[in-house]
């Protein structure tokens, strides 16, 4: 009698406790991913996973065996393979948003109650939400004090490598209608998205590769190569960490081997603190699960934010005439992806300066990275803006025009991403407003018609943003 795995966002063969586990058991095993509507997300990261799904897919099919990929409600889809193949075991790795915690905790009572075990596992991330906590029992609401605690739990488990073999079940003829690539539903990419592909190819062996050549070229510049655009400063992993290509254990680990190498401590310690703050943001999802919704910091409730929907409009297509904003949220509509620098840099922009709910922009950041990701985004969003636990406090209000000539001081990222301005001198790539009248002539380059004059005056913005708060806390 067969075992079953059940993939999600966790498409790989290296590092896969559940399918470790279910190897081991020796008996046949069953592969499937559900195709649950409740857990499947749309925009770019729905197609990205759909992408990642087809990727597991060609590895399975590599070492002989098939993918199934039935489509509806996870409690009834399981309940039905597993009578229909007299499944004795299933395993999968664990989850932490509300949603599938709540699938897998009914799935699990049910298969407990059918006679069959349920093995869960822990693999998304270096320590599950709970591991690392204050001295009383309480969930860290600081990163540094978080950070600080998990190190002294030591390096995380190593790595598991991929099964040598897998002895798979054989599959009845009234399956075979389930079985991917064929029953894989394939999400369409909002249309101006579609070049993402270009960018982003979907494998475990491209993972592996990111993470080789991040380490072979950048880790030893990381601290301060990471907050530059104009730069191949970081991993770019965060993609195939969401879709779980690869595991942060494959990540820390190799790092650490990297480090041994090199010598290096700062750098490498700095991108191992990164990597952490995806446990430290999966862990405040865990414990407030309306994290993408709610304001964490309440005060906020009562910010008179104005959502203007021009401004709103011109910040999502890029043309709010700040050429680092207008560059970051082009890339993003291009690629599905932006520099973590310029997320920042938006992210405040937008609360801030234009006063908008920032749950506008994680909704609109949801939709369109393909590494979205309900904990991070949310996390980020909250730090961006000033309401979350451990956050940016509101009035640290960055200038896109001082971060521009600091970040990106020869204007090299904003000539990728805003053409238009490519022909001005670099001095002025960050304040195009400022053209004489005779370069104006020279360049043909016409402010307000080129490219579009700022949408606030960033002083002005700035100081009804501080009253705003200033208001708020005497409410
Ligand atoms: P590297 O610098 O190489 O970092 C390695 C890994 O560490 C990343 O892949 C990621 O898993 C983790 N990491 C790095 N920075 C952060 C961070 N600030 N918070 C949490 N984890 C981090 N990241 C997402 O993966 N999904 C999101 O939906 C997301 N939304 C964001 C929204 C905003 C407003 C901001 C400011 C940041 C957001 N981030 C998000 C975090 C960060 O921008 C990306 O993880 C990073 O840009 C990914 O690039 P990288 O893999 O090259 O990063």
């Amino acid at each position: 009698r067969p075992v079953l795995v059940l993939f999600r966002d966790d498409f790989r063969l290296t590092d896969n406790p559940a399918l470790h586990a279910a190897c081991a058991t020796g008996q046949p095993v069953l592969c499937a991913t559900v195709q649950d509507e409740a857990c499947m997300p749309g925009g770019v990261i729905g197609w990205w996973l759909a992408q990642a799904a087809q990727a597991l897919t060609t590895a399975l099919h590599n070492y002989g065996g098939p993918l199934l990929a039935p489509h509806g409600e996870t409690l009834p889809v399981v309940l039905d393979l597993v009578k229909s193949f007299q499944v004795t075991d299933v395993f999968w790795n664990r989850r932490y948003d509300p949603t599938g915690t709540k699938i897998d905790t009914d799935l699990k009572a049910a298969l407990t109650e059918h006679g069959v075990t349920v093995h869960s596992l822990s693999a998304r991330l270096l320590h599950e939400p709970w591991a690392v906590r204050t001295g009383a029992g309480q969930p860290y609401r600081i990163f540094t004090a978080w950070w600080r605690a998990a190190r002294e739990l030591g390096d995380p488990g190593r790595p598991l490598p991929a099964p040598p073999t897998i002895e798979f079940a054989p599959i009845p003829k009234p399956f075979k209608k389930n079985l991917a690539p064929a029953a894989l539903l394939q999400p369409t990419l909002p249309n101006d998205a579609t070049e993402a592909k270009k960018y982003w190819p979907c494998s475990e062996e491209d993972a592996r590769t990111s993470l080789d050549n991040f380490l072979e070229d950048t880790l030893e510049q990381y601290e301060t190569s990471r907050d530059r655009p104009d730069q191949e400063g970081t991993s770019g992993l965060s993609p195939y960490l969401r879709a779980g290509l690869i595991s942060p254990r494959q990540v820390w680990h190799a790092a650490r081997q990297a480090q041994a190498r090199s010598g290096d401590h700062a750098n490498t310690e700095k991108f191992l603190s990164e990597l952490c703050w995806r446990d430290f943001g999966w862990m405040q999802l865990f414990y407030q699960p309306d994290m993408p919704t709610r304001n964490l910091r309440s005060e906020f409730d009562q910010m008179p934010w104005q959502n203007d929907a021009e401004a709103f409009t011109a910040w999502k297509e890029g043309r709010t005439g700040y050429p680092l904003v207008d560059a970051g949220m082009r890339e993003l509509l291009a690629t599905g992806t932006m520099h973590n620098r310029v997320r920042m840099v938006v992210a405040s922009f937008l609360t801030k300066h234009l006063l908008t709910d920032w749950r506008k922009g994680e909704r609109w950041f949801y939709e369109r990275l393909v590494d979205a990701d309900p904990a991070l985004n949310a996390m980020n969003w909250q730090w961006c803006a000033g309401t979350g636990i451990d956050a940016s406090p509101w009035f640290r209000i960055f200038n896109p025009v001082g971060q521009s000539e600091k970040f990106d001081p020869s204007g090299a990222y904003i000539r990728t991403w805003v053409p238009e301005l490519t022909a001005l001198p670099d001095k002025l790539i960050h304040t195009p407003w400022k053209i004489d009248a005779a370069l104006s002539r020279h360049l043909r380059f016409v402010p307000g018609t080129t490219y579009p004059h700022p949408i606030v005056d960033l002083k002005q913005a700035r100081a009804i943003a501080l009253e705003s708060y200033k208001n708020l806390k005497t409410v």
